[in-house]
């Protein structure tokens, strides 16, 4: 059985009417003036229904890292798709004016004119994680549990830093930074160094302003952590 007709998101074997190919991340992350860059994207294959019991969260993605980014090239051409399908995204709108606060999560009232926001951790790091599982079984041939562990550490950053920072840290080795558009998402990963090293990472860098990161132990670690969940 090849791996190719596996569902990289639940495992399961797809049969021919519920094929679909998912790109890695998901194209609506792509401005489409940027969307050539794809080419460079390696599809992988899901159900159809897998895939799109993600597309709400998505958008909501899509629309949470372009509020979080600076004035970018990737930012501008996402902004105006976004303004361009702005009757589709009234509810998706709301949802995010409603996240808007001038209340920070511990209850302390911001300064008149500083707005803070909230975010929907659940739904931003279902996002991340799905992309990571993607590369990883791109990149490790490994299908990755659809929860993460408990132990892993999943979220968004502002500020494309932290993909500098891997490339050459001292605490990861095989590290490797694949750009497949400058503008719109470029990528990195490595693995921790040292003897009883069980993590795996992977930094994803949305519009070069947002990152995406995902650190969690491997399939095989036997950790008391990783060891208890498997009882
Ligand atoms: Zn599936
Ligand atoms: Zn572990």
């Amino acid at each position: 059985m090849s791996k190719s007709e596996l569902c990289y998101l639940c495992g399961e074997l797809i049969a021919a009417g519920e094929m679909s190919r998912d790109h890695v991340p998901p194209k609506v992350l792509f401005p489409t003036s940027l969307r050539p860059g794809l080419q460079l994207l390696r599809k992988l294959p899901a159900h159809r229904e897998c895939n799109g019991s993600f597309s709400d969260d998505e958008e909501y993605f899509r629309a949470k890292i372009l509020m979080m980014s600076e004035r970018t090239e990737g930012a501008e051409a996402q902004l105006r798709d976004f303004l361009d399908s702005v009757p589709k995204s009234l509810s998706l709108a709301k949802r995010l004016a409603g996240d808007l606060t001038n209340t920070t999560p511990a209850g302390l009232t911001l300064p008149a004119g500083v707005i803070g926001m909230n975010y929907d951790g659940t739904r931003t790091d279902r996002v991340v994680w799905k992309i990571a599982r993607g590369l990883a079984f791109r990149h490790y041939g490994e299908l990755l549990p659809s929860a993460p562990k408990p132990s892993a550490t999943i979220g968004l950053l502002q500020g494309p830093q932290f993909l500098r920072l891997l490339k050459g840290h001292e605490y990861f080795q095989h590290v490797r930074k694949v750009v497949v558009s400058r503008e719109a998402f470029s990528y990195a990963y490595g693995t921790e160094r040292g003897e009883g090293a069980h993590l795996t990472v992977f930094f994803l860098e949305f519009l070069s302003a947002v990152v995406g990161y995902a650190i969690f132990h491997n399939t095989d670690c036997e950790c008391p952590s990783c060891a208890d969940r498997t009882k």
